[in-house]
Parts: structure tokens; C-alpha cells; sequence
């Protein structure tokens, strides 16, 4: 068989999926008669006591627009919706991953590389009928699939808007980009919805987990809803041209000092299967409190480059071989900011 893409990619054909066969998986659930009772199941998960997310605020009722940890209430935050050219290949295509950026964040990672949008929550409250109308824009600007960037404190919202956006005419794949701290609950919901998992597996430490992230028991949460989506999805395919159409793609943002959650992470992965589709992503730099508070002085660096090459080993080591690289030509086509709140 001879394809343009590498064969970490296609795997000799084995994870290629024909265009022509593939439709989207909430395409179908809406064609079963099957999205009513999941937006329903969805809702109730905000209301009267938030369960969207491991946090379960005792007592906060989104539905009534009450905030809990994630400072989010009824309706959804989108900081910036557009074609992101920064994806992976198989995801930016050449014109780009749709992504929709949410404000806030169920995690309070000390050295988020977006905290003006995760912390700080900057953007705009979108109703469903907005958020539907921004993923058509993206559909209509080209973008390979939508990609929803921190999507676990308003799956609800996005499974709402999904009948909108399919009676608009939404036919692109949907990308839910996880930090992995999502309840198995609001996943089992996104059954049948969701085509493509993108889980950032960030440390494999309970204690590290504490203190870097502030989420006791994320390294067990994120096992276990990383083991649900292979359930769902199974290991990435793409399409003959190496856009990702269905599975898990893993991320993995390699840290100083934190190697050994790199080693066995990977081990954990190839447990899960030996064809996971694995990202080991090298741009961690010191931002947020990471950069001021001397408590954190020790992942207040840059990456020595010999722990990216320990970080390929690693994965390596465990039977890992898919894992990605840059292999298109860099696309050229301008970045579009899309306008939110449309109507
Ligand atoms: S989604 Fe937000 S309000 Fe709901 S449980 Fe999680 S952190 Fe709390």
C-alpha cells in the first residue's frame, strides 16, 4: 500500500476508515431517535446538585445558573472559536482544526499555559443556538472537524446544542479535547456523540497531581475514563488523506522532573493497547504560579532536551509506536477568528 501519510498513521491500512463510510457518530444517534433522551440525561447532570465533572458540587444548581468550582453557570463560555493550524496533523488537515475554546476550567493547573482563558475566564456566555451557530461557521470556513478544548464542565451544554447545530446542517466530526478529568457519567452520555478522544494524560503521581494540579484522584480518574473512551472509539483512524475521523488520540505533555509519570503513563497506554495513537508534547515552558511561586520552584524551567529523548524511550520501552510527528507541509491558509454570539 503505498499513502502519503507515515505508516505510524495508517498502520498498513489497518486504521483507515473510507470516507465515503464514515458518519458521524451523533449524525446516527440523531438518526436512531436516540439525541432527545441524551440531551435530557445531559441536563440533569447540572441540576439541582452539579455532577458534570469528579468535583460533584454538593448543592450547586447550574440549571438555576449557580457556579461552582468551575465558575461556569447555565450557559457555556467560549473564549475563541477558529481554524487552529497548531493541532496535530491528522486533526489540522490543511485548513485547520475547528476549535471552540471554553473559559474556566475544572482543573486549577498551576503552570496552565492558557490561564487567562482557564483561570482567569476570559470570553463570552453563548446560549446553545450560539454555540451550534459557531460550529457551522468553522464547518463553513473548511475545518477538517470541530474540536471542543476543554470541554468537561459543559459536556451538558454541547450535547444541548448538538440538535441545533445538526438541524443547521453540521456534518463534521466532533474532537472532545480532555485534560482526562472528566466524570465517567457525562462520558457515558457522550457515547454514540462524540467521534474522536483527545485526552491530555498530565501525571501519573497522586501527590504531584495535588499539588500541581489541585485534583486529588485525577491520576485514577483518568484512567478509568481513558479506558472508556478505547471502549467507545477504539484506537485512531483516520481517512485515506490522514484526517482523524474516529478513537483516541493521547497527549502527554512531558514535564521537568516528571519523567517517571512519563514512563508509566506509557506503560499504562500499552497495557490499554500497543496501538494507541500517542502525542508526547514538547512546549512545556513556566507560566501562571508555576513562573511566580517559589513552591513550585522546581518545575519553574524549561525541558532539558535530553528528557524528550528519555520521554521516546520511555514510550518506546513500553511497545508504543505510534506516535505522532509533524509529516504534512505546513499549511498556508490565514487563521480566521470566528465572531461569537452570532445569531
Ligand atoms: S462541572 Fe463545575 S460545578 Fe459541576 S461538578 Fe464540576 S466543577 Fe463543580
Amino acid at each position: 500500500m503505498s499513502l502519503a501519510m507515515p505508516r505510524w498513521v495508517h498502520g498498513a491500512g489497518r486504521f483507515l476508515l473510507r470516507r465515503r463510510d464514515f458518519v458521524p457518530a451523533y449524525l446516527k444517534t440523531h438518526e436512531q431517535g436516540r439525541l432527545k433522551d441524551k440531551v435530557e440525561e445531559a441536563l440533569a447532570h447540572l441540576g439541582p446538585s452539579c455532577r458534570a465533572c469528579p468535583r460533584e458540587c454538593k448543592g450547586v444548581d447550574r440549571l438555576a445558573n449557580q457556579t461552582g468550582v468551575c465558575k461556569v453557570g447555565r450557559h457555556a463560555r467560549v473564549a475563541s472559536a477558529f481554524p487552529h493550524f497548531g493541532e496535530e496533523d491528522v486533526l489540522r488537515g490543511w485548513n485547520g482544526s475547528g476549535t471552540i475554546f471554553f473559559s474556566w476550567c475544572n482543573l486549577r493547573c498551576v503552570f496552565c499555559q492558557n490561564y487567562e482563558t482557564s483561570q482567569i475566564g476570559e470570553g463570552e456566555e453563548l446560549d446553545v443556538r450560539q454555540l451550534a451557530r459557531v460550529m457551522i461557521r468553522l464547518q463553513e470556513i473548511g475545518c477538517h472537524n470541530i474540536n471542543f478544548v476543554t470541554p468537561e464542565h459543559v459536556a451538558p451544554q454541547i450535547v444541548e446544542a448538538l440538535p441545533h447545530a445538526i438541524r443547521m446542517g453540521l456534518r463534521l466530526p466532533l474532537v472532545y479535547n480532555t485534560s482526562a478529568f472528566d466524570s465517567l457519567e457525562t462520558l457515558r452520555v457522550m457515547d454514540g456523540l462524540v467521534d474522536v478522544y483527545m485526552p491530555d494524560f498530565k501525571l501519573w503521581d497522586e501527590g504531584k497531581s495535588r499539588n500541581y494540579l489541585a485534583a486529588s484522584g485525577y491520576p485514577e480518574v483518568a484512567r478509568r475514563v481513558i479506558a472508556e473512551m478505547h471502549r467507545q472509539v477504539g484506537e485512531l483512524k483516520t481517512d485515506q488523506e490522514g484526517l482523524a475521523l474516529r478513537g483516541v488520540l493521547v497527549r502527554h505533555l512531558v514535564m521537568p522532573g516528571c519523567l517517571d509519570d512519563t514512563r508509566e503513563i506509557s506503560r499504562w497506554l500499552a497495557e490499554l493497547s500497543r496501538d494507541t495513537y500517542l502525542n508526547l508534547m514538547d512546549q512545556y515552558y513556566p507560566a501562571w504560579k508555576a513562573k511566580t511561586n517559589p513552591r513550585y520552584a522546581e518545575i519553574n524551567r524549561h525541558l532539558h532536551a535530553p528528557e524528550m529523548t528519555e520521554a521516546y524511550r520511555h514510550a518506546q520501552d513500553a511497545g508504543l509506536w505510534r506516535l505522532d510527528e509533524r509529516w504534512r507541509q505546513a499549511p498556508v491558509a490565514e487563521a480566521e477568528l470566528v465572531e461569537l454570539g452570532r445569531r
